[in-house]
Order: structure tokens, then C-alpha cells, then sequence
């Protein structure tokens, strides 16, 4: 990578963690809406109250891929 490949990269890595953030902060999935909840797993991990399958969803109801990482 060159130099100015690196910056290019670092500035996108910079932009899409301040969108997390700006989302998290938000506290709700941007596709549909549901409270978003902190998955332990992972620091910073976040996921949709309706991602997973049935019966393992925070919230039931119908199924959202949403997640998202934050710095932590
Ligand atoms: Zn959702």
C-alpha cells in the first residue's frame, strides 16, 4: 500500500466507526427500527433486538441481520 492507500484506508476505517458510533448512540437499528442491544461476546459488538433466530432473539419478532462494532 502507499502512502497516500493507507490514509485513504484509515480515513474510511474512521468514517464507518463514527457512523457506529453516531448509531449506537442513536440506540436503534437503522434497517427496522428495534432497540439495539450489546452482544457480551465481543466489546463493542452490537446487534439488532431481532437478529438471530427465534426464540434467541432479545425481542421477538421478525428476523434483522443488522450489526455493528464500535471502538468499544
Ligand atoms: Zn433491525
Amino acid at each position: 500500500m502507499t502512502r497516500a492507500q493507507k490514509a485513504e484506508y484509515k480515513a474510511q476505517q474512521d468514517a464507518r466507526y463514527a457512523e457506529a458510533a453516531r448509531i449506537v448512540v442513536a440506540g436503534a437499528c437503522p434497517d427496522c427500527g428495534t432497540k439495539l442491544h450489546r452482544n457480551l461476546s465481543l466489546t463493542g459488538w452490537w446487534q439488532c433486538g431481532h437478529f438471530g433466530s427465534p426464540g434467541f432473539q432479545k425481542e421477538p419478532g421478525p428476523n434483522c441481520n443488522f450489526q455493528i462494532f464500535t471502538r468499544g
